[in-house]
């Protein structure tokens, strides 16, 4: 018997409210789709959000959270970056799981695999991006490895990213992103 589980929802935006603003051009947009997920979030209650995303990663996505739903591995809230005017700092600072961004990697003109919709970034607040020196940018984050919404070299989303074909960004050299997941190519 299927039971109808009513979640919360974080994120019920259209393609068009989603990617409002941005400054992709259209063949990047044309490329875009945006998916609904669902998650247990840190209230216990099964929650839906949105990611854009390159329509080439979709199945990824959809049934990579089909296993973070199915582990109840947590997530804050999973709503497009356009909610926080673009601002990929904005967004992290609110602890937010978010994919497309037109924008460059950090401290380079490189775009990043975010301008494509083929990188995700989950629970900034408890992945945060570390420097060689140790050195955490986001105000009051730390990184905790066994902390629940948290990752670390053996946990399942993260083998289950790299058996996709996926990088994480804890495995970066020097600077670690690891809330950070991107598909090359
Ligand atoms: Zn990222």
């Amino acid at each position: 018997m299927l039971m109808h589980m009513t979640a919360i929802v974080d994120s019920r935006m259209t393609f068009e409210e989603a990617t409002a603003g941005t400054r992709a051009p259209r063949e990047i947009i044309d490329k875009l789709c945006l998916v609904d997920v669902r998650y247990r979030a840190f209230d216990g209650r099964l929650h839906q959000g949105q990611l854009i995303i390159h329509q080439e990663v979709k199945t990824d996505i959809v049934e990579i959270f089909g296993l973070i739903e199915q582990t109840v591995f947590p997530i804050f809230h999973v709503v497009p970056i356009v909610k926080y005017d673009w601002s990929d700092d904005l967004s992290m600072a609110d602890n937010n799981t978010s994919a497309f961004n037109y924008r460059s990697v950090l401290g380079t003109d490189r775009l990043s695999n975010h301008a494509f919709g083929k990188a995700v970034d989950i629970n900034p607040y408890l992945n945060p991006v570390i420097d060689e020196d140790g050195r955490i940018d986001l105000p009051g984050a730390s990184y905790v490895p066994w902390r629940a919404g948290t990752f670390d070299d053996s946990h399942p989303v993260v083998r289950e990213f790299l058996n996709r074909g996926w990088r994480w960004g804890g495995h970066f050299m020097p600077k670690k992103d690891y809330h950070h997941f991107d598909k090359p190519g």
